[in-house]
């Protein structure tokens, strides 16, 4: 391991960066690129997971097209000409084989725009790709997280669009979520600049109302998350209504189960906001069946849904 203080994730030894493995530590850009002076960078995160058939990873092809098309947002434009999925997928698996990896971890992928003092422009710039394996410590507790309406509110997307994963942007996130803890919550809840729910930091959000799964909508200022999109997929397929539509802040006061999901929060049950108690402060039963669906997709215990999966080794 390269990194083991008591709040830093675990990294492992070897990395993927400009089309080679090289140890972590010489994995570096340059402190006059655009991706140290602007934030320039678009990146993913997805899980590695052990099921019976081997080690897996999840919704592959998911994260390399949000990636592309984060870029393609931004106007990085010679990262799409580099690359396709086949590649991806091809340096992926090198770099999982290289580590031995044998437990569930995360993959860190992030495109760099490297070029020297450029000024703040997008186009036609030389970008690397930098792939990296951390251990898989859930962002928020998985018993019940405290969260919190932040002071911040999320970036629009006229001004930075939240369905690109662009590395500046998470500042907003940085600043949120500080607040949250500096507060005494695990994390925050992002409005929109007209007080609709968003997001966490870094996850989506789900409230249960009346036995009907509730996500703001696309247009809410989200990202795109792709466990959001998975957990819609096993709502439809477990005949639980979902409805994706606007929701008001107090919404979350009333609801009767509130639940985070992402890469990095996995299905984290939510038992209080701002203070106020969500389904007397035990995990519900919704939030509890789709977590378990979720996990057992993740893991390759449910038959339908292995074409989610990306053998590895
Ligand atoms: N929202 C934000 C702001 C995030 O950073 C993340 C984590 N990538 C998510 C939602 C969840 O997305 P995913 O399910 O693709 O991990």
């Amino acid at each position: 391991m390269y990194a083991t203080m008591a709040r830093m994730a675990k990294i492992w030894e070897k990395a993927y960066f400009k089309d080679k493995l090289v140890p972590i530590g010489e994995a570096q850009v340059s402190v006059a690129s655009s991706a140290v002076l602007y934030g320039l960078s678009v990146y993913t995160v997805f899980p590695i997971c052990v099921t019976a058939k081997g080690i897996a990873a999840f919704r592959l092809k998911d994260h390399f097209r949000r990636l592309v098309l984060s870029a393609r947002i931004i106007g990085i434009d010679t990262f799409e000409k580099e690359w396709d999925y086949v590649r991806f997928e091809k340096a992926t698996v090198e770099l999982i084989k290289a580590n031995k990896i044998k437990e569930d971890v995360f993959v860190r992928a992030t495109v760099h725009v490297d070029e020297l003092v450029p000024g703040t422009r997008s186009r036609g710039m030389h970008t690397s790709l930098s792939i990296f394996i951390y251990e898989a410590k859930p962002i928020v507790p998985q018993d019940g997280a405290r969260l919190k309406t932040s002071v911040w509110r999320r970036i629009p997307d006229y001004a930075i669009p939240s369905r690109a994963k662009v590395n500046g942007a998470y500042v907003n996130s940085v600043l949120a979520k500080q607040d949250a803890i500096d507060s005494g919550y695990d994390d925050c809840i992002f409005l929109d600049v007209a007080g609709h729910v968003c997001e966490l930091s870094a996850a989506n959000i789900f409230l249960v109302r009346d036995g009907v799964l509730i996500t703001p909508g696309l247009e809410s200022d989200i990202l795109e998350g792709i466990n959001r999109r998975t957990v819609l997929e096993i709502a439809r397929d477990a005949n639980i209504p979902s409805i994706e539509r606007v929701v008001d802040m107090t919404e979350l006061y009333v609801a009767d189960e509130i639940f985070a999901c992402g890469t990095s929060a996995f299905i984290a049950p939510v038992k209080e906001v701002d203070g106020r108690m969500i389904g007397g402060g035990i995990m519900g039963p919704l939030t509890s069946k789709i977590r378990k669906f979720h996990d057992d997709v993740m893991h390759g215990r449910n038959e339908a849904y292995q074409n989610l999966l990306t053998p590895v080794v």
